[in-house]
C-alpha cells in the first residue's frame, strides 16, 4: 500500500510538472525586469524602452531564436522620435506550410510617467503590456526548444503603441510591401490579472470580425475565450496593434486579453506593478494557450481560422 501510495504520490507530482511547459519563475523573472523602475516606463525613444530593447534581443539570442529581418530590429520614427520593434523568427518544419506565417504580437512599449501617488510617478507597465510581452517571449522561447511549429512564426513585439500604434502599423507595411503570406495574427494584451470566478478566462476584440475565438477553443478542447461586450463597445478591436496587421492584410488579426474593466484599477497608472501581476494566472494562461495556437493554429493542414465575410 505505502509502494503504491509513493508511486502514486511521484506520478502526481510529475503531472503537475509535465502540465505546465511554460514555468511561473521565468514568467517572473522577465516580467519583474520589464516593470522595473530601471525602466522608467518604456516610454518610445527613452533609455528605459532600450534597455527593454536589449532584455528582449538577449532572450532571442539566448533562446536560439533568429531575427527576421538582418538584426531583432525593425526600425521606424514618429517625427524626430526613433522607435524599435523587436521581431523574432522560428521557420517552419513542413515543407508546404511554411511559407505561411502566424504572426503573435504584444507591445513593450510604455506610457513613461503618470499622475504622481505618493511619490511614485513611473507608470512600469506591468500587465500593460510587459505581460502580453513575457508571453510572447515565453512561446518563442518554446516553439525554439520544441521546433513544433509546421508554419512560421514571427514574435513580434512593438514600440509607439502609445503613441497610436506606430511600431505595429510600421511592421504592417513592411511585412505587406515584401508580400509576406500572413495567416493570422494575434495580440496579447493585459493577461496578467484573471477574470472573475466563473466567467470566461480571456476575450477576443473584434469577436464577430471571424471565427477565432471558435477555432481556438476547440484547438485547446477547452473553453478559453469569450466575447465581452465591453470590448466591443469600445471599439477594442481597433485600439491596439492587431489592427493594422487587419488593415495591410485582411486577415483574422485580433487581440486576446483578460482585463475586462472591472478587475484591474491601474490601466495607465503608476501602480501598475509587478506586484500586482497575479503570476499563477499568467503562467496558466500562456501554458493553456499553447495548444490553441500550437496543435491548431499553427500546424492546421489548412487555414482554418477564416474572416466572417470569406
Ligand atoms: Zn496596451
Amino acid at each position: 500500500m505505502k509502494n503504491i501510495l509513493s508511486l502514486s504520490l511521484v506520478m502526481f507530482v510529475f503531472s503537475c510538472a509535465a502540465q505546465n511547459k511554460i514555468e511561473e519563475k521565468s514568467i517572473k523573472t522577465s516580467l519583474e525586469y520589464l516593470a522595473s523602475d530601471v525602466l522608467e516606463g518604456r516610454s518610445t525613444g527613452s533609455i528605459g524602452i532600450e534597455k527593454a530593447a536589449v532584455f528582449i534581443e538577449n532572450f532571442f539570442s539566448e533562446n536560439n531564436i533568429k531575427p527576421y529581418f538582418e538584426t531583432y530590429r525593425d526600425t521606424f520614427n514618429v517625427k524626430d522620435i526613433i522607435g524599435y520593434n523587436v521581431v523574432g523568427y522560428i521557420e517552419g518544419n513542413d515543407p508546404g506550410l511554411k511559407d505561411e506565417f502566424v504572426i503573435l504580437g504584444a507591445h513593450y512599449d510604455h506610457i513613461g510617467t503618470a499622475k504622481e501617488v505618493n511619490g511614485d510617478v513611473i507608470a512600469n507597465g506591468a500587465n500593460d503590456d510587459a505581460s502580453g510581452t513575457v508571453a510572447v517571449m515565453e512561446w518563442a522561447k518554446y516553439f525554439s526548444e520544441t521546433k513544433t511549429n509546421k508554419r512560421s512564426v514571427l514574435f513580434t513585439l512593438y514600440a509607439a503603441e502609445e503613441m497610436g500604434l506606430k511600431g505595429s502599423g510600421h511592421l504592417a507595411e513592411r511585412l505587406k510591401s515584401d508580400s509576406l503570406n500572413v495567416y493570422t495574427m494575434i495580440n496579447f494584451e493585459m493577461i496578467g490579472v484573471p477574470r472573475a470566478e466563473g466567467e470566461m478566462m480571456a476575450y477576443v476584440t473584434g469577436f464577430k470580425e471571424s471565427n477565432m475565438a471558435e477555432k481556438l477553443n476547440s484547438y485547446a478542447n477547452a473553453e478559453i475565450i469569450g466575447f465581452l461586450p465591453k470590448a466591443k463597445e469600445f471599439n477594442l478591436f481597433k485600439r491596439s496593434d492587431n489592427y493594422p496587421f487587419y488593415k495591410s492584410f485582411q486577415i483574422p488579426a485580433q487581440a486576446i486579453s483578460t482585463f475586462d474593466f472591472t478587475n484591474f484599477d491601474f490601466y495607465h497608472h503608476v501602480d501598475d506593478e509587478t506586484e500586482n501581476m497575479d503570476f499563477k494566472h499568467m503562467t496558466n494562461f500562456i501554458n493553456k494557450m499553447i495548444p490553441a495556437l500550437e496543435g491548431g493554429m499553427i500546424n492546421a493542414s489548412t487555414k482554418e481560422i477564416k474572416l466572417t465575410n470569406e
